[in-house]
């Protein structure tokens, strides 16, 4: 077993040092997957020139056991390998590495993942290259800037499929010989294998293919053709917008277990967690992120995979870019026309809550020293807030402009690396405007800008003092005779740099002259900016939003409430009176389900006193009841019944317990949704956490159903039993024991329920002595889950608060944990105040 930890990080100067000295031209990987469960073979041949003949450096490789290394004929000796490096002397001008080892199959996600299926006993592996976890699986310079073309072969059990980055083809059973690819970086290297259930298609030219479990297969065949034209939706996109056509050959989308990440754009071989495979019924919600997913990834075989960074620090160029397109594709060639109402209720909180956190960094930080710290941006700010700003710059360039750059960034840089620098002149050069400019305000910059509307003037700040331009839109609403609110006018609004306070005429718009009722900036959510509403208009919200005609601006008015609460200065009493008297009526699912999680999670979980808790989880319960009974009959095209359904299971109380198990006992809710089995798995969930089922039900549900659905179901709801032995047993297996990645998550999610403060209260202070010491053990993943779903949120006291300050200031703790910290006792501070507001 390798212990997964930090000492694989390269350094950034140690990169530029390397690719200063290397020029690496093929790749040919072998790996044996024959070797049992433990551990597989893997020889690397690699052919490489070297500028300083004579000089020195290292291979990177973390194998279970290093058999052989040969240097230009020279055998090497292996013991001189050291924390994933082996030293390489004497360089010739080229060069020939020959490395044989064998490596360890992770559970962890990271590496060569391994994940036996509990429905059928049968094995599937798959890579997980990136961020210094390839040289578990390979022998290789293993930084983004040296890109070589990888031919693979693979030796697999005679039943198994293996997909790979290229076309491949089998000379003999259990024999599979992969096409050279174009020059990728190691990172993207990528190998998936099992009984694979395969669907296969074409389109423009391209062989598609669809992979999963066996066990999946009729989920998979069930959604394939809406897989298969979204796919088709975002190549046409793509090749009608970039001059570059689709560059790698086959795409293949591999849906596979246990996956951290929601996908992973391997060129040819994207990888995407297979809950994306439904087992069960799911909002259209859920079928939009999935689109999105897709359509993210796609982006990246152009930006990531075609012009990768250079290095870490550039890594906006990558996750931006492909999630600004992921927003904007899906929303334009797709049927989920309102993906941006999706982006304002709920993704663009991750990057708000990221960049008001002390954990922060620009888009596009200066530096980024190492590997380690590069894994820690892959957040709510490389993600959301960066394609925020991306969709400030389309709005300030145009569109055209914005494409013409990209595209003469594509010509200039492929199959190659490149910088941000290199990407602000292409676009600069296209639009003629100054683009470093606008970069230096909006991607070096940390924070969120508050626009705040006091006296029919805009209040400009931002936290560093220097705020940043905005494009936005101002609309202005007026109530009419009925109650309902009607739009007087939407109006541009360029907003300066310089924190001008912008006068904004009242009574503008209105016909008669008179005030309008309603005044929202960022109406349209085209910017990225906290808005503060004046008090006449706030008082509109309070009895009308749900009469606000538009949903996107709904969504804008339901995200400026949640902030307000997170920053203390709304009660969550409050914000709960918004809920009852406007989500009953709501009819966007994006923004029931964001705000139904938002309430409940940091809300009713959190940032309410333990006393009033009760009564804030019944007003949620009624709101989802009455969503229950608004939607009986109804033909429940967007899932908005089975949001209701779920969050009336989520909230209920003893005095709901006899109604839920006879749900559970009918397989069905009262007019509807039958029970499928995740459904089924929250009503006994939800029924463990009362008491008020155990472990023969947990038992009963698992023989009825073994998959990886219900392993996961059944460490959720033992972890979540009433029981100081149930608490135990869990807390061993998530802090001492060796559970996968997904096993763990699922545990930690069941262990804390906020019904249970009394039996929880000793763990609360040993999750601050043991965490360090388990997260270190098992690795940046774990860490993440330990930081995570592990948290105590529900705690939110000054004593907590003050147990997480003390476990910070050890100075042991790995780079992954310490961030997973920090960002959690920012919201737990967040909910400490809010609940001191509720006391007054
Ligand atoms: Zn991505």
């Amino acid at each position: 077993m390798i212990p997964v930890s930090d000492t694989s990080v390269l350094t950034r100067t140690e990169a530029v040092e390397r690719h200063s000295l290397l020029d690496v031209r093929t790749v040919h990987l072998d790996l044996d997957l024959t070797r049992g469960p433990e551990v597989f073979g893997s020889t690397t041949l690699i052919r490489f020139a070297c500028t300083a003949p004579g000089s020195a450096t290292y291979v990177d490789v973390i194998p279970a056991a290093l058999h052989r290394a040969v240097l230009n004929g020279r055998e090497l000796d292996v013991a001189t390998l050291r924390d994933g490096r082996l030293p390489l002397t004497d360089l010739a001008a080229d060069n020939e590495l020959t490395v044989e080892a064998d490596m360890a199959y992770s559970h962890t996600g990271e590496g060569m993942h391994r994940y036996t299926d509990p429905a059928d006993g049968e094995d599937y592996v798959y890579t997980q290259s990136f961020l210094g976890d390839g040289p578990r699986v390979f022998a290789s310079f293993d930084q983004p800037d040296l890109k070589a073309r990888y031919t693979l072969s693979v030796t697999a059990p005679h039943q198994w499929a293996v997909i790979g980055n290229s076309l491949g083809h089998q000379p003999s059973p259990g024999r599979w010989n992969f096409a050279p690819t174009p020059p990728i970086s190691s990172y993207l290297v990528s190998v998936v294998a099992g009984p694979l259930h395969s669907v296969r298609a074409e389109h423009d030219g391209i062989p598609l293919g669809l992979h999963c479990r066996r066990s999946l297969a009729a989920h998979l065949d069930a959604d394939a053709a809406e897989l298969l034209e979204i796919t088709r939706q975002g190549f046409d996109h793509y090749h009608r917008v970039f001059r570059h056509r689709y560059p790698f050959g086959s795409y293949d989308q591999c849906f596979v277990p246990e996956f951290n990440a929601g996908a992973m754009e391997n060129p040819g071989c994207v990888t995407l967690r297979d809950e994306y495979v439904f087992r069960s019924a799911v909002p259209d919600t859920q079928r939009e992120e999935r689109a999105m997913v897709v359509i993210h990834e796609m982006a990246h075989m152009w930006f990531g995979d075609l012009v990768t960074m250079k290095w870490w620090d550039d890594l906006w160029l990558n996750e931006s870019f492909a999630e600004y397109m992921a927003y904007s594709v899906t929303a334009a060639s797709t049927r989920f026309t309102s993906a941006w109402t999706g982006f304002a209720a709920d993704r663009k909180t991750w990057g708000y809550d990221a960049d008001q956190r002390p954990s922060t960094h620009p888009v596009a930080p200066g530096t980024v020293d190492d590997t380690a710290q590069a894994l820690q941006n892959f957040d709510g700010i490389s993600y959301a807030k960066g394609a925020a700003a991306l969709r400030q710059l389309v709005a300030w360039l145009g569109e055209d402009a914005f494409l013409a750059g990209v595209n003469d960034y594509f010509d200039e840089h492929a199959f190659g690396n490149a910088t941000l620098d290199d990407l602000l002149r292409a676009l600069a050069a296209a639009s003629g405007r100054d683009v470093q400019g606008w970069a230096e305000r909006w991607l070096r910059t940390t924070g969120v800008d508050t626009l705040r509307l006091t006296g029919g003037r805009i209040d400009h700040t931002s936290p560093d003092g220097t705020p940043r331009p905005h494009q936005l839109t101002v609309a202005r609403y007026r109530r009419t005779a009925d109650g309902t609110l009607e739009l007087t006018d939407r109006v541009p609004l360029d907003l300066a740099a310089d924190g001008t306070a912008a006068p904004l005429d009242p009574a503008a718009g209105a016909t008669d002259g008179t005030a309008a009722d309603l005044t929202l900036l960022n109406d349209t959510d085209l910017s990225y900016v906290k808005i503060r509403l004046d008090p006449a208009s706030w008082q509109t919200v309070r009895s009308s939003l749900g009469a606000v005609p538009e949903e996107l601006a709904r969504a804008v008015l339901w995200s400026a409430a949640r902030d307000q609460v997170r920053d203390g200065e709304l009660a969550p009493a409050e914000y709960l009176q918004l809920v009852a008297d406007h989500l009953p009526g709501e009819t966007s699912v994006h923004l029931v389900d964001a705000v139904l999680a938002f309430a409940h999670e940091f809300v009713a979980d959190s940032a309410v006193p333990p006393a009033e808790r009760p009564a804030a989880l019944a007003a949620l319960a009624r709101v989802c009841r009455t969503l229950l009974a608004r939607t009986e009959g109804e033909a429940d095209r967007t899932g908005l019944r089975l949001v209701a359904v779920r969050g009336v299971i989520a909230t209920a109380d003893q005095s709901q317990a006899a109604e839920l198990r006879d749900w559970l006992a009918a397989g069905t809710v009262p007019g509807g949704p039958a029970l499928d089995p995740d459904l089924r798995w929250q009503l006994l969930l939800r029924l463990c956490v009362l008491g008020a089922a155990g472990e023969p039900e947990i038992a009963a549900e698992l023989a009825a159903d073994p998959s990886s659905t219900s392993e996961e179901g059944a460490a959720r709801c033992r972890a979540a039993l009433p029981d100081p032995a149930a608490k135990e047993a869990a807390w061993q297996a998530l802090f001492h024991g060796e559970l996968s990645n997904y096993l763990a998550a699922a545990t930690a999610r069941g262990l804390w329920r906020p019904e249970q403060a009394e039996l929880l209260d000793g763990l609360t202070t040993r999750y601050f002595e043991e965490l360090g010491p388990a997260a270190a053990r098992r690795g940046p993943a774990l860490a993440r889950v330990l930081t995570t779903a592990a948290f105590p949120a529900f705690a939110a006291t000054e004593h907590t608060v003050r147990a997480a300050e003390a476990c910070l200031a050890d100075p042991d703790l790995t780079v992954a944990t310490r961030r997973g910290l920090v960002d959690q006792l920012d919201t737990l501070r967040r909910a400490v105040r809010a609940r001191a507001l509720s006391g007054q």
